[in-house]
């Protein structure tokens, strides 16, 4: 296929927490929200660094370098992923826990957001450097972990093995007898949630369905595109390919697929399995990233990581209704194009937030010891994704504004109606 564009290189650029606080600002600004709110919210409470010696399997040690940041606490415990990624920084770690405020907040949960990362590539690792990197990194930020201050959960290279990891550090550290209400995203063995490894994936789903009912988009007859096959990804590819959607698209790092007449997604799933990655899948034609943003389709799915939809690919995009399972996928100058174009975007902290509101219900069923069913999981989860979407379109609709502005004024507003409550100390 011939589309043709440019490397996309955007201005000198932004760092990402100030793009987290450009947003809260344009959202504080339409609330009208007073100077000393603004500067308490648009301020991160805790930023914990550390630096550790981890032993390799040949012998040698090396140092890494890990953050966990902790946004805001007013509304409960800070809750957030870990990522291991070789470019994570402090300021990325900054704007994912911001984000992950609003997130809590616009779903109605009782936490308040953070987020931690360590500068690794953990496919250069091996399980037994791995899990000795995570028991270290555990080790360190448990200064400021626990299942009734801050708990971490998987996010991007993260899994249910590594929060398994965690769970035990922190309880070895306490005696041994487990403490699962520390971390979620963990085994069903040890206190995980039924559905909590489909969650995000779902949530997706859920807010795609119940945007396409209220603005009018035929999913029987929508074609959709998929940049990341990870766990949320290929979760929202394979629910979508279920219901009958037809998913013409995928990506990963490594490139990808277009088939207009539609991708068998068990194929590619194995495929996907046995090679790694979605790329050199024959049942198509091979595609590239920033291909993927421009072709033909109703609903685009970034999936991966920040800032992939830009000022320089967002006036080519031809989707109708793009969902945010990624967090900060889209910048600011992107958002303003979009929504000229009267592309509707389901803002990240409220698409990919079926992602944490199961974790609130495993961290809800850890401290009860009292497990449901996957059905009651879902079924409430859908509730929760319904609702939301229709309290953020009600105050777009009262301030004439999109979706990731109104999302982020209604948790805004939620958060700071709670500072206000509780005053300041002392
Ligand atoms: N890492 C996920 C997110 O960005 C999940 C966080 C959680 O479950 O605490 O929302």
């Amino acid at each position: 296929m011939v589309i043709t564009s440019p490397v996309v290189r955007e201005k000198p650029q932004q760092s990402l927490f100030d793009v987290a606080v450009e947003q809260f600002n344009i959202a504080a600004d339409v609330i009208g929200l007073d100077d000393d709110l603004r500067r308490i919210l648009s301020t991160c409470k805790r930023e914990l660094i550390v630096h550790f010696p981890v032993e390799m399997d040949d012998g040698s040690v090396q140092v890494f370098t890990g953050f966990r940041v902790q946004h805001n606490l007013a509304a409960g415990p800070s809750k957030g992923g870990i990522r291991y990624h070789p470019d994570v920084t402090l300021d990325e770690v900054k704007a994912l826990a911001m984000w992950m405020t609003w997130k809590c907040a616009v779903m109605g949960l009782p936490y308040g957001g953070a987020k931690g990362g360590v500068q690794v590539d953990p496919k250069q690792l091996s399980q037994n450097e791995l899990q000795n990197l995570t028991r270290r990194y555990a080790t360190e930020i448990s200064l400021v972990i626990g299942p009734h201050t801050d708990i971490p959960a998987p996010d991007v290279n993260t899994n249910p093995q590594v929060m398994a990891w965690i769970l035990d550090t922190y309880s070895m550290h306490r005696g041994g007898v487990a403490v699962p209400a520390v971390v979620t995203g963990k085994p069903l063995q040890l206190g995980g949630s039924a559905g909590r490894l489909e969650a995000t994936g779902r949530g997706v789903v859920f807010a795609i369905e119940e945007a396409s009912r209220v603005y009018g988009l035929d999913l029987g007859k929508a074609t959709v595109a998929i940049q990341g096959f990870g766990n949320v990804g290929s979760v929202a590819a394979r629910l979508l390919h279920e219901h009958g959607v037809r998913v013409v698209a995928v990506t990963d790092v490594n490139g990808g697929v277009w088939n207009p007449k539609g991708l068998d997604i068990r194929a590619l799933l194995e495929h996907a399995r046995a090679t790694g990655t979605v790329a050199g899948f024959t049942e198509g034609e091979a595609i590239t990233n920033r291909e993927l943003f421009e072709l033909p389709c109703d609903i685009l799915i970034p999936a991966a990581i920040e800032r992939q939809i830009t000022q320089e690919n967002a006036p080519r995009i031809k989707a109708r209704l793009i969902a945010e399972a990624a967090n900060g996928p889209t910048t600011p100058e992107a958002d303003r194009i979009l929504f000229d174009r009267g592309i509707i975007v389901l803002p990240d902290i409220y698409a990919n937030a079926g992602g944490v509101t199961v974790s609130y219900f495993e961290w809800v069923q850890s401290l009860q010891h009292f497990y449901w069913s996957e059905a009651e999981v879902n079924s409430r989860l859908k509730e929760i994704m319904t609702r939301s979407f229709h309290a953020i379109r009600g105050v777009a609709e009262q301030y004439h504004v999109h979706m990731r502005t109104a999302a982020l004024a209604l948790a805004i507003q939620r958060v700071a109606e709670i500072t206000r409550l509780r005053g300041i100390y002392p």
